[in-house]
């Protein structure tokens, strides 16, 4: 399989992926949506040893006791997320990636904080917290 790749709007920080990833999935909870501004983030989960930053280097954010959040630090866009709960994987933003069309979101998670005017017409599952 090819290497993806990846960066962030203003090209300061780039990464690639070494295939296979993991899943991929909507998150609708309260923190993606002030960390990205956005109604809903993407991710896609792999391995830590298959994702590497190829440019630049991103800053980094607890956005909780157990989440550390990263993202580039001249224009903002989020990058990834690792999480305590989930050692040695980390979760990429799919919509940061060169090709984002390559990878599809499976599932929701968090649908309990789903805003109102976001109609999503898909079938995928649909979880109201994390799992
Ligand atoms: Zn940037
Ligand atoms: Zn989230």
């Amino acid at each position: 399989m090819q290497r993806l790749e990846g960066g962030c709007l203003c090209g300061a920080v780039r990464y690639r992926l070494q295939p296979p990833w993991l899943d991929a999935g909507f998150c609708h909870c309260r923190l993606c949506q002030r960390a990205s501004g956005a109604p809903v983030m993407a991710w896609g989960s792999i391995d830590e040893t298959r994702f590497a930053y190829t440019r630049g280097q991103p800053a980094r954010f607890a956005s909780s006791t157990q989440a550390i959040r990263e993202f580039c630090p001249h224009c903002g866009t989020a990058l990834t997320f690792r999480t305590s709960r989930q050692p040695g994987l980390v979760d990429f933003t799919l919509a940061s990636l060169d090709h984002p069309e390559h990878i599809s979101p499976q599932y929701h998670i968090w649908t309990s904080r789903q805003l109102p005017w976001l109609m999503l017409a898909d079938t995928l599952p649909r979880h109201r917290h994390d799992e």
